[in-house]
């Protein structure tokens, strides 16, 4: 069994800091010196899980290989870490509270009165704890949402000040704060931190490490000083500038030494670090030989974290290709037949996003018939692969009323369920599908050439499937079913026989795309769009 290791990280002065990106960081130089490590998310809201959070407010959903619906920066822990995370990797204050008061009717308190402390406090450490469990890990990263002083987080802060008391040395807390850059006085301010690490001693929580969030270099004085106020060492006041990518920060966070500073705070050795994928990765990201404008159709588009996932995809795909990709989010709903070729002309890809229900999805179906049409290698996912069955079913095959379920649920006429809920294929009470299925690619397509394997795992995230029934008709005029789930004969990838590239596929190829694993359908998607925009010119 291993002596796990434990670092908490928390953050202070204001939200949206970069914890998350921080804690990957941190997490991808422990794995580079030779540890085992995992990160997890303690979120403080009620929700049990972010499936039901309005990506305009929280960014996309990101879904694990088990099936859990969890907050994005899980999405970073993966792409940082090339390690699948779990369930078990993200918890909320709804889970906690839904497990205790579970527990509570089951009589397993056996009279007590139930309360925050210890009752919910246990429960936190327990599920830290439980990550622990199978031994696998050297180090476990939990990060703590929110901002520290806010109610809602106070139970995880003293959950950390327990386990901390606990543990002993056998733990870290990180602090990450803020420290602004006055330019009517030219001077970087200390006094937020100062008043953070307050707020944190408080709650009994002393910070080993102060990493201060800056736009300008810290001087050795501002150092000494945070030192000083916070009773920390100076070596332990790490620096994070800001950067042009995010990919950027673990070298950073190497060059501050925040992962020697930790490694023997926690007393482990401090082992040769081998970041040569990730410095290749970041040289041929820097280093374009050309670029590429992909358009993303898809009507959550005014924040740009409701599609995290695909951007940061097409970013890894691009590296892999060295070429720079410039993205351009385009909202369906604003789409219309006099303005398609204004919109997407200029592309040289065109990706249509994920997505729920009626809005917007017409003008998902004009960006499909115009990639269809003029040759534009596209990439449909999952509501996007609706969408382009969708279209050539109304276009191609001219069955004029054919929709999804989904978006019209009026008529049960044959043309217009082209995609069915599973309650009706699967018998699964139209439930959505989440996480890993199989999917065999079928022998002689053109998407052989893109997977390297023949049975490939994909993560899901729907409700409808395409309704079989139709696929000889559909293969007949040139859109082909080439990826199929073997165990419940489901439609997961087609592609059009006539076209340089049109692949759609049900799942979300973008779960799964990481720095140092860029998904091959992301990367074939782009090295096509690169290869017509040549074509063209
Ligand atoms: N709304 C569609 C479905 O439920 C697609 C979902 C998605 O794009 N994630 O099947």
């Amino acid at each position: 069994m291993k002596d796990t290791r434990y670092i908490f990280v928390t953050g202070g002065v204001v939200s949206s800091l970069g914890k998350g990106i921080i804690s990957a960081s941190l997490a991808r130089l422990l794995k580079a010196r030779g540890l085992n490590v995992t990160i997890q998310k303690l979120d403080p809201y009620i929700n049990v899980d972010p499936g039901t959070l309005n990506p305009y407010e929280h960014g996309e959903c990101y879904v694990t290989e088990d099936g859990a619906e969890t907050d994005l920066d899980l999405g970073h822990y993966e792409r940082f870490l090339n390690v699948h995370t779990s369930q078990a990797n993200n918890v909320t204050t709804g889970r906690i509270y839904q497990s205790v008061i579970d527990k509570e009717r089951r009589g397993d308190y056996l009279g007590e009165t139930v309360q925050i402390i210890p009752h919910i406090t246990d429960e936190i450490k327990y599920r830290i704890r439980l990550l622990a469990a199978h031994g696998k890990y050297d180090v476990i990263i939990t990060e703590i949402g929110g901002t520290v002083g806010d109610i809602e987080s106070l139970p995880y802060i003293e959950a950390v000040r327990q386990m901390r008391w606990e543990l002993g040395e056998k733990a870290a807390v990180i602090h990450l704060t803020l420290v602004p850059y006055l330019t009517a006085s030219g001077e970087l301010k200390t006094k937020p931190t100062q008043h953070s690490v307050k707020t944190l001693l408080e709650l009994g929580v002393q910070p080993d490490v102060i990493v201060c969030r800056t736009e300008k270099p810290l001087n050795e004085g501002i150092k000494s000083k945070i030192a000083l106020f916070c009773n920390v060492k100076e070596e332990a006041v790490i620096e994070s500038i800001d950067v042009s990518t995010i990919y950027e920060v673990p070298i950073r966070m190497r060059d501050e030494k925040l992962d020697e500073v930790i490694l023997k705070k926690i007393g482990l050795p401090i082992n040769k670090a081998d970041l040569s994928g990730w410095e290749d990765f970041l040289k041929r990201l820097k280093n374009p030989k050309g670029k590429t404008r992909i358009g993303v159709i898809g009507k959550y588009v005014e924040l740009k974290d409701s599609y995290k996932s695909i951007l940061e995809s097409l970013l890894h795909a691009g590296a892999k290709n060295q070429v720079k990709v410039d993205i351009e989010l385009i909202h369906s709903e604003h789409l219309n037949e006099t303005n398609i070729e204004e919109k997407l002309g200029g592309l040289n890809g065109i990706l249509v996003a994920p997505g729920f229900g009626e809005r917007g999805f017409e003008g998902k179906i004009l960006a499909v018939k115009y990639a269809r049409e003029n040759n534009v290698p596209f990439l449909g996912i999952c509501l996007g692969m609706q969408a382009a069955v969708i279209e050539f079913a109304r276009n191609v095959l001219h069955l004029e009323g054919a929709h999804s379920r989904e978006v019209d649920r009026r008529t049960p006429h044959p043309v217009i369920d082209i995609m069915e809920s599973q309650k009706k294929v699967s018998g699964k009470g139209g439930t959505m599908r989440l996480g890993s299925y199989p999917c065999e690619i079928k022998k002689g397509s053109k998407l052989e050439a893109i997977y390297p394997e023949q049975l490939i795992h994909e993560r899901h995230r729907h409700r409808y499937e395409f309704n079989n029934k139709y696929i000889e008709m559909y293969a007949m005029h040139g859109m082909h079913a080439v990826g199929i789930n073997p165990n419940e004969d489901l439609v997961e990838i087609v592609e059009l026989d006539k076209h340089p590239w049109f692949i759609g596929v049900q799942f979300h190829p973008e779960y799964k795309s990481t720095v140092e694993s860029p998904h091959p359908l992301f990367t074939a998607f782009i090295a096509a769009a690169v290869k017509e925009s040549k074509k063209k010119n």
